[in-house]
């Protein structure tokens, strides 16, 4: 048999999940003009692009744009695209192994993070997580539902994805109706009782985890005003320090954003976004129904922890405030994947530069890992760029010294047909572009697109 990745035996890799991961490592695997190579990429669900299409908030279409880079990968005649296939239940690790050299898998990170306070799974307390995936039309969340009755709405964290939240929350109507957020979602936050929203840092503003344009867009939204309070925002002694030391320009232009929200006034506008720091909740209290009513929150000060880091040190000062609707939004966390080692504590595939390594340290001939199951939920979607390059360079090593699957039928008709006779009704990326057709018409002359949110409707209008 000739060499694995030459005309005679091409390179056959599967990648499993299509988001930002996924593409940017298809990209790179299909830049090497030497490498004779077939790319089959594997998702869950019918529609591609993972976090792109179900993270990035609707009011963000700009960022959106790189399923554009995307597409251009998928129109590459060594790339094909199998969703509606589940790897773990519709094929196995063994399956693939029995159709190709090299498996990446770019799952991402599914699940959320817990803050581990008592009241935490009282009604009304909510990962994040679910509400971007419900206002973005992803299948498995469209049937949860949101009490937007609640007046007063906290939101743990002060990341991206909690500004996402606080800001969809403090959308008028008429902004959503403008965006691609799923119709159902449009319906009940345009019924939304909401009139505060408060975000909760454990940390100090020199700490906080969003990022400028993020925080700014907060301060210019037509329909709540801002309130961060002047002392929350000044900088303790440790942070001055560390900002002073640190002389970075983008976090000092953020603490100047920060200054200009607190010193801004109300200008009677119907809702509110308040912003605190140095707070972090201890209890979530419930009446008797078990709904949440409050949040016990602790008032923290920060200190030198021993890897150099800030970290909030909890007072004795505490406060109540009435919250009926709590978003914890404290990070996304990976899930195990099937047959392969995981690592509890940290949430992601242990591997070393993108090839997953046992307990014991050895390598797994033939798996990779790319993006958030590989280094964590972090960065934005173009950290995801030199990460997947990092695992397909890997990759082209372990290529080099015939470290790969023996595959029984590395043919890609072989792959096809065990596709074909696990999920008839898979979808491949010509089905994904018909559909994409149909939600953009749909959307027409006022939204980017209306999403299909069920997977039914999607194969019906195929006619899977
Ligand atoms: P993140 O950036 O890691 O932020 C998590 C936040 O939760 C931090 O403020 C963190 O505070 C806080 N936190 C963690 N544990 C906590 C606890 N027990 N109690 C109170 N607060 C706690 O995560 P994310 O917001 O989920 O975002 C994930 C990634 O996606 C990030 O890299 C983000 O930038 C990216 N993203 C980008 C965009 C965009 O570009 N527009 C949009 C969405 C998401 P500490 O710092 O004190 O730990």
């Amino acid at each position: 048999m000739s060499t694995v990745g030459t005309e005679g035996n091409p390179l056959r890799v599967a990648i499993v999940g299509s988001g930002p991961a996924g593409f940017y490592a298809a990209e790179h695997l299909l830049k090497d003009k030497e490498l004779v190579v077939g790319l089959d990429m594997f998702d869950r669900l019918p529609t591609p692009f993972g976090l792109v299409r179900f993270g990035v908030a609707p009011d963000h279409q700009k960022i959106k744009k790189v399923t554009k880079v995307f597409d251009r990968v998928a129109s590459d005649g060594r790339f094909r695209f199998f969703g509606n296939v589940d790897v773990g239940t519709d094929v196995t690790l063994q399956d693939l192994s029995d159709h190709y050299h090299q498996i990446c898998y770019a799952t991402g990170a599914q699940t959320d993070r817990r803050m581990g306070i008592p009241g935490e799974d009282l009604t009304g307390s909510r990962p994040a997580t679910e509400f971007v995936a419900w206002y973005n039309g992803h299948p498995e969340f469209r049937d949860y539902q949101f009490d937007l009755t609640a007046e007063r709405v906290a939101v743990v964290g002060v990341g991206n994805v909690a500004v996402d939240v606080a800001r969809i929350l403090c959308r008028t109507t008429e902004e959503l109706a403008a965006t691609d957020i799923a119709d159902y979602a449009l319906d009940a936050l345009s019924q939304s009782r909401v009139k505060e929203v408060i975000m909760l840092g454990r940390r100090g503003p020199a700490q906080a985890a969003f990022t400028n344009q993020e925080v700014k867009e907060l301060g210019v939204l037509p329909g709540a005003d801002i309130d961060v309070r002047a002392e929350e925002a000044r900088l303790d002694a440790l942070s001055a320090a560390e900002v002073e030391r640190a002389g970075d320009r983008t976090l000092n232009k953020k603490l100047e954003i920060i200054q200009s929200l607190a010193a801004s006034e109300p200008t009677g506008k119907s809702r509110k976004l308040t912003i605190r720091f140095l707070v972090s909740p201890v209890e979530l209290i419930g009446n008797d129904a078990g709904a949440v009513v409050g949040m016990r929150l602790v008032r923290n000060v920060l200190a030198m922890s021993e890897n150099g880091r800030l970290r909030p040190e909890a007072t004795d000062e505490f406060e109540e405030i009435p919250v009926e609707l709590v978003f914890r939004s404290v990070g996304y966390r990976g899930v195990a994947l099937p047959a392969l080692p995981f690592d509890e504590r940290s949430g992601t595939v242990p591997n070393e530069r993108g090839s997953v390594v046992r307990a014991d340290g050895t390598p797994m001939v033939g798996v990779y890992v790319t993006g958030w199951i590989k280094r964590g939920p972090t960065g934005v979607i173009g950290t995801n760029k030199p990460d997947a390059v990092e695992t397909v360079n890997r990759m082209r090593e372990d290529l080099a010294q015939n470290r790969v699957f023996r595959p029984t039928d590395p043919t890609a008709s072989g792959a096809d047909e065990l596709v074909r006779s696990r999920r008839p009704d898979h979808v491949s990326y010509a089905d994904w572009r018909k559909l994409d057709a149909l939600e953009i018409a749909n959307g027409k002359p006022n939204r980017p697109r209306v999403k299909f949110t069920a997977v039914d409707e999607m194969l019906n209008a195929l006619r899977k």
